[in-house]
């Protein structure tokens, strides 16, 4: 049996492995590795193996750590298929999809080798006379990443290049589900050249997380996951004085209103609904469809369900991928029963699924449910799962309603011809990313991603320019050089003459 361990110093390290957990191939159930869970010294380990190549890390030239990230670009470019072939083998996603994640990821790598441009200071000449002032953007000492199974290389590349090119160190705590993606991450780190200790992997669960968020040398939390841990996380971390960014979970809603360009509606939520087998944060889980837009909605969203290919992530043939779990299956099923239970009207009923040769799978089929109303546990909570529920409403301004009063706010989107509509909405709605006629709002690597609401706590998006300032803090210098001017003793604060 492969038995995944952790990396610290640039090396494997298979650590003492008391406890450790199963990672499974979803697409036929069976498990193929252990992965170790590390001990609170093991994590010890690390966070020190971080500090010691802090300072090193930290006075190394901009241009020298530049140069690293370019090296670093171009291994990963070159071993997208094999990322690929990891992430798909234990989360489950096609190799076309596990290829889409591994790309945004690289377009973080991009925007981190040119990071230069994000570190300049301000500098204000002779504010006093003789009297200078000027601003540093500094590292923040030994940074954490702790990151969930639907995204095992993009949300942690989302994370540590930024942290890394503004000079810190980093401790990546992977999904226990899928850990061997990040594995390769940081061997192609040290391939790059990147010095001992500064990017270091440790596997584990809920004991390595607490001992992140209560080490004393960890300066600083990204979290990505569920929002209940998200919450945790947020609140634990602050507590011990880090700071920390906590993306959570989400209930994404796309308004359909009747003058759409219906094709395109459909097409969008059926993509943005069972990509990834409804696995990402992103997700449309819910569409509102206003007015009579229903009527021309429906049919055409069952078109395209029905011609979906669902299969193994490794078959070219395949769309649709299974769930991560059997459990996580059973849980969205348990849903779906709950929603025909509280009355909704299953179009279509993935719980019976399953694909020939693969019946030990987590498969699913792809599940629509009409008629949801906003007290169907179906509605008020996060599925994760490839279940996409319509909201009937009459009005415009009843689906801004239902969204701004829903406790998430991550993604959101807008199906529509009509302008005024459409700007009305990006101004009107609360959340934190917003698509017009554009079903998965995820911005660029020089933009910055994140949700409002109940899907973030702490005041920073992740990477970007928002990436920057959480891996940064200020520093304000007021400094006088030339012929100083001696005024003598004076307790009175401080003003420029
Ligand atoms: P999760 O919250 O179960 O796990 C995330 C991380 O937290 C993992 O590393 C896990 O080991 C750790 N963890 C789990 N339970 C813990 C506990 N009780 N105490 C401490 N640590 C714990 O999330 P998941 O199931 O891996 O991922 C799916 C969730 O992540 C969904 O809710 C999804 O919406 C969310 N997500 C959000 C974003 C975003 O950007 N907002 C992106 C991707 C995923």
């Amino acid at each position: 049996m492969k038995r995944i361990g952790h990396w610290i110093n640039n090396r494997p390290f298979s650590g003492s492995a008391d406890r450790s957990g199963n990672v499974y191939d979803p697409a036929t159930g069976r498990v193929t590795a252990e992965v170790t869970f590390a001990t609170v010294d093991e994590i010890d380990l690390a966070v020190a193996a971080a500090k010691q190549a802090f300072p090193g890390w930290r006075d190394a030239s901009l241009n020298g750590r530049q140069k690293i990230l370019f090296s670093y670009r171009e291994l990963v470019d070159r071993h997208q298929q094999d990322l690929a072939g990891l992430l798909s083998a234990e989360q489950g996603k096609t190799i076309a999809d596990a290829l889409g994640e591994v790309n945004r990821g690289l377009e973080v790598i991009e925007f981190a080798t040119n990071i230069a441009h994000l570190l300049k200071g301000d500098h204000s000449e002779n504010v006093s006379t003789a009297v200078d002032t000027y601003t540093l953007r500094q590292p923040l000492g030994v940074t954490a990443g702790i990151t969930p199974f639907n995204f095992p290389g993009l949300v942690p590349m989302w994370m540590y290049p930024i942290a890394i090119a503004c000079g810190n160190t980093f401790v990546l705590k992977p999904s226990e589900k899928d850990p061997s993606v990040a594995m390769l991450l940081a061997e192609l780190f040290a391939e790059a050249g990147l010095p001992d200790g500064v990017f270091n992997v440790i596997q584990g669960d809920k004991t390595a997380v607490d001992r992140l968020l209560e080490h004393p040398d960890v300066a600083a939390i990204s979290f990505v996951g569920s929002t209940p841990v998200a919450r945790y996380v947020y609140e634990t971390g602050t507590r011990n004085g880090k700071r920390v960014q906590a993306l959570a979970g989400a209930k994404n809603h796309m308004v359909v209103l009747p003058d759409a360009d219906m094709d395109l509606a459909a097409d969008s939520a059926v993509s943005a609904a069972y990509g990834s087998a409804g696995e990402r944060c992103m997700a449309i889980s819910v569409v509102v469809t206003v007015g009579d837009a229903a009527d021309k909605l429906l049919p055409r969203l069952l078109e395209r369900i029905r011609a979906l290919k669902i299969g193994p992530g490794m078959d070219s043939d395949s769309e649709m991928g299974p769930l991560i779990t059997k459990e996580h299956r059973d849980r969205v099923a348990s849903y779906v029963a709950s929603g025909i239970e509280e009355g909704a009207e299953a179009l279509t009923d993935g719980r019976d699924f399953s694909v020939p040769g693969h019946e030990d799978g987590f498969f699913f089929g792809a599940t629509l449910l009409d008629h949801v109303t906003t007290n169907m546990t179906v509605y008020t909570d996060e599925i994760f799962g490839p279940v996409l529920s319509v909201v009937r409403v009459d009005t415009y301004q009843d689906a801004i309603g239902l969204i701004n009063e829903n406790r998430w706010g991550n993604g959101t989107a807008i199906f529509t011809n009509d302008g005024g509509a459409a700007r009305k909405f990006q101004n009107e709605i609360e959340v934190g990313m917003v698509g017009i006629n554009v079903p998965i709002p995820v911005p660029l690597g020089f933009y910055s991603f994140g949700g409002w609401k109940d899907s973030i706590f702490g005041d920073h998006a992740i990477y970007g320019p928002e990436g920057v300032h959480f891996y940064t803090r200020p520093k304000v210098v007021i400094s006088r050089w030339p012929e100083p001017i001696h005024r003598g003793v004076d307790l009175g604060f401080p003003q420029h003459r």
